[in-house]
């Protein structure tokens, strides 16, 4: 299956139906959907990234593009000022296309795009139209996990490395913090799409520091008294592709304004033992490719500063008439 062009003549927005929460906004006609989107593309942030898991930082540090909105709106979100703040500029394909562009140039190890996938046709297009203008880095897609087996399906052809999050196992608990009761199974459905496609491709190098990555590296962010949910998640996972996917396992939690105010274990950071405990579990299940924190639980160091970096500039066109200018 693959999205139908924004140029087509069935715009994807008309009543969207995108990701699971399935609003059926009309954002061609500048209506919000639940993720906060209209039709038009409005990003926050297009930068050399660091903070990444080893394969997609590398020591050159990944390209990526953070995107505004977010369908899933987790009250403890440590990126509400752009997932919930709608916090970005807007922008046009071609702009996009540019920025993937530039962010090549800069030395980046990959594309990153970061909750991208509330825009997943523009993104499609935007990536074509890169690739065929000399893009070619590869790709990283990386989501809540909230999605849309047609939507991840759709994206297969221009994804070569997912790192999607698993961040509840129990519906009771996505439901109260993210008012997502479905998220254990769509999430599982999503995921198990992802697999079937790094399956089909193989094992590959992603790192500029050796670092390997199966292809599909699942996070899950541990959450302060919520450990057991967390080693759910991690049976979930074992049962579902074993030592087929990388996890990542996070204990980098920072309550926000929100969870400070509500007060409880959300307002708390995650303690070492607590972590350690998710560890252990994911030792013993058998994890072979497991990635974890090390240092400090709170550190605001791993959300950059929404300052919209690298949004402005040329459209596509403009770009690559600079880039056959320099090359000649
Ligand atoms: S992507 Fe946004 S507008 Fe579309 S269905 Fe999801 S929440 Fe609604």
């Amino acid at each position: 299956m693959q999205f139908l062009s924004m140029q087509s003549s069935h715009n994807p927005y008309e009543a969207c139906k995108l990701c699971p929460r399935t609003c059926g906004a009309q954002r061609n006609v500048g209506k919000i959907g639940l993720c906060g989107a209209t039709a038009t593309l409005r990003v926050a942030r297009s930068a050399l990234h660091f903070w990444e898991e080893p394969p997609i930082s590398g020591e050159m540090g990944s390209g990526a593009i953070f995107f505004s909105g977010c369908p899933l709106r987790c009250v403890f979100c440590q990126n509400q000022q752009i997932s919930q703040g709608n916090f970005g500029h807007e922008i046009t394909v071609q702009r996009l296309a540019a920025m993937m562009l530039e962010l090549q140039q800069q030395g980046a190890l990959n594309i990153n795009l970061v909750t991208a996938l509330h825009y997943a046709p523009q993104v499609h297009d935007a990536l074509c139209m890169a690739k065929k203008a000399g893009l070619v880095l590869p790709i990283v897609c990386n989501t809540s996990g909230y999605e849309l087996v047609s939507t991840i399906r759709a994206m297969g052809d221009v994804v070569d490395v997912w790192l999607p999050d698993f961040k509840y196992a129990s519906s009771t608990l996505a439901y109260k913090l993210s008012g997502a009761k479905d998220y254990p199974e769509v999430t599982i459905a999503a995921l198990e799409e992802m697999l079937a496609q790094v399956r089909t491709r193989g094992t590959r190098v992603v790192g500029d520091n050796g670092a390997l990555t199966t292809g599909i590296i699942v996070r899950h962010l541990v959450l302060p008294g919520h450990i057991e949910d967390s080693c759910a998640v991690l049976d979930k996972l074992w049962e579902l592709a074993g030592n087929d996917i990388d996890i990542s396992i996070m204990n980098q939690y920072t309550p926000n304004a929100h969870c400070r105010a509500a007060g409880g274990n959300l307002a708390r950071a995650l303690i070492d033992e607590e972590y350690e405990v998710v560890l252990d579990y994911a030792d013993d299940l058998g994890f072979e490719h497991m990635w974890w924190q090390q240092g400090g639980t709170v550190s605001e160091s791993f959300v950059p500063e929404f300052d919209a970096t690298g949004v402005e500039g040329p459209e596509l066109s403009s770009f690559s008439r600079y880039l056959a200018q320099s090359s000649s």
